[in-house]
């Protein structure tokens, strides 16, 4: 384990990866840093950190020169800005490789956007003296081949509120996947957890939710160490499709289906005004979740209470008052 899960103070938290120069550390080409106040104070709450400089770890120093990728005949390299012959393309590749360790241990990584090594997308990649924004970063390209699955996001692009929730979603489901794979996956296990997440993938598409739990009831014939990591690599996928207002719509009326009995006309006709008025856009989601636990607490339902979707993740980082 690394010293940061170990650390009593951090011992409940998640832990996930950070490029060290959005947690203040003064790594940047130019000694200094990009420290996020939301990722410190915020998430800080809810996740410890275990920070990396890719170009600290290959040796490049502070200050030192910016480097950039290229395409230079039919390979992409990260070379120097001024210094063509300073190529770190395969430095970069086998630090990556060397940090698979905590890689595996951690359960979602947040990068910093644009840099030739920690970029997540849309870095520039020189053709010539023209760039495109088609790159990854090299480091964090390395990362996301040996773990496709892990989640990872672009501190910028946390501003938004729902890429900011379908991320923080994604680290916990990943985390329950981790625990699920210690505690001994079986199809059983894997039915469960499949059931429990289902209306969080029908928020975020219908159709492929559908598909995945046709593709599930028909896998049962194969060994299930084979089928599970294409099982959880659809699955992220799937989550990386943004949750549409008119997806959460049709969840939310799909469970108000199953009050259709217990509640009275002032209830349903509350519950239906919450809905429509989230729909319009004048609610946040967090209204019409809030009401429905309200009514599965007066009327248990063991798959919504199950579900979740009801709680995907701490009310306290308040992610659904955004949506
Ligand atoms: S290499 Fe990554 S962690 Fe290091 S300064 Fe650049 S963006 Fe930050």
């Amino acid at each position: 384990m690394t010293s940061e899960a170990a650390d009593p103070e951090t011992r409940d938290k998640l832990l996930i990866g950070v490029s060290s120069c959005r947690v203040g550390e003064m790594v940047r080409f130019d000694g200094g840093h990009k420290q996020s106040r939301y990722i410190l104070d915020t998430l800080g709450r809810f996740f410890s950190f275990r920070p990396f400089c890719p170009e600290m770890a290959i040796g490049l120093g502070v200050p030192r020169e910016t480097i950039r990728l290229a395409d230079i005949g039919s390979q992409r390299r990260a070379i120097g800005n001024k210094t063509a012959d300073l190529d770190v393309t395969d430095a970069l590749i086998e630090s990556a490789q060397a940090q698979r360790n905590w890689h595996q241990q951690i359960y979602g990584y947040i990068v910093k956007k644009d840099s030739p090594s920690c970029g997540m997308e849309r870095v520039r990649v020189y053709h010539g003296e023209q760039p495109q924004r088609n790159g990854i970063g090299l480091y964090t390209e390395t990362m996301m081949r040996n773990f496709p699955a892990l989640p990872v996001e672009e501190e910028g692009r946390l501003g938004d509120p729902v890429l900011r929730e379908g991320f923080i979603k994604r680290v916990f489901i990943y985390k329950r996947w981790q625990d699920m794979l210690a505690d001994g996956i079986d199809w059983s296990a894997l039915t469960e957890f499949h059931a429990r997440h289902k209306l969080i993938l029908y928020s975020h598409n219908q159709e492929l939710g559908r598909g995945l739990d046709r593709e599930l009831a028909a896998a049962h014939d194969q060994p299930i160490e084979d089928y599970a990591p294409r099982y959880l690599n659809q699955l992220m996928q799937l989550l990386k499709i943004s949750a549409k207002r008119s997806n959460h719509v049709n969840v939310l009326e799909h469970i108000r289906g199953y009050l259709k009995k217990e509640l009275d006309k002032d209830d349903k006709k509350e519950l239906s005004d919450s809905i429509e008025k989230y729909r319009l856009g004048l609610l946040p989601l967090i209204v019409p979740i809030t009401l429905l636990r309200h009514h599965f607490r007066k009327y248990p339902n063991d798959y919504i209470d199950r579900s979740y979707y009801m709680r995907p993740h701490p009310d306290e980082l308040m992610l659904l008052n955004s949506l």
